[in-house]
């Protein structure tokens, strides 16, 4: 059986017709991907909403209880990595985006626990979004850490805007999928024409 190399046939909880990116990081992209407007089904809309979204990726403990104020944070949070992930392609993202993802993970700390059989394991201090966002900014760092972060991107068609993981051996993806690349990359060429064409017209009346 050909396996996709992020594994989109092994992972259930993947619904989006985009390759997945390696592991966890795939977590974070599909955060952003519910801000996205080809793909958003309401995931963020409410407490209800939210919470079932953050148990289907394994982010929340259970018996967690989720408010109102926790949507907000989390779409707040969501802008932010978004903006970070949009950065990879062009300029600097904004300092108040970074503040405001900082703010978060200084607010969504873990800690070091020792299990009855003496294994260690590191674990969000707190339950909840803060716990939640604990496991998440874990991600991140981790991504960034093995030199993976750089390859998360936003999809360049216009009306798309996807986050994607580019797979690409120089990191020059600049395409959701392959479906996207085909309507870009044509649009692309039809704007490079009408240039081309508005140039010799330009040309000619000079002559
Ligand atoms: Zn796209």
């Amino acid at each position: 059986m050909s396996r996709k190399k992020g594994g989109a046939q092994a992972d259930p909880r993947w619904t989006y017709r985009i390759e997945p990116a390696p592991g966890d990081l795939r977590i974070v992209q599909a955060l952003i991907i519910t801000g996205t407007p080809p793909y958003r089904r309401g995931e963020l809309s409410s407490s209800r909403a939210l919470t079932d979204w953050l148990r289907r990726w394994g982010l929340l403990s259970p018996g967690s209880e989720l408010t109102p104020a926790d949507v907000e944070q989390a779409a707040s949070v969501r802008s932010g990595l978004e903006a970070l992930v949009r950065a990879n392609r062009g300029p600097a993202p904004a300092p108040e985006m970074v503040e405001l993802l900082d703010r978060a993970a200084v607010a969504a700390p873990r800690r070091t626990r020792f299990a009855a059989d003496g294994s260690a394991r590191v674990e969000p201090v707190d339950g909840g979004l803060t716990g939640a966002l604990a496991r998440l900014f874990r991600i991140v760092a981790l991504a960034h850490r093995d030199d993976h972060w750089r390859r998360l991107k936003l999809c360049s068609r216009e009306g798309c805007g996807a986050a994607f993981y580019d797979f690409s051996t120089g990191v020059t993806g600049k395409w959701c999928s392959r479906r996207c690349g085909n309507r870009g990359s044509s649009r692309t060429y039809r704007e490079r024409r009408k240039r081309h064409l508005a140039r010799t017209r330009g040309d000619r009346r000079s002559r």
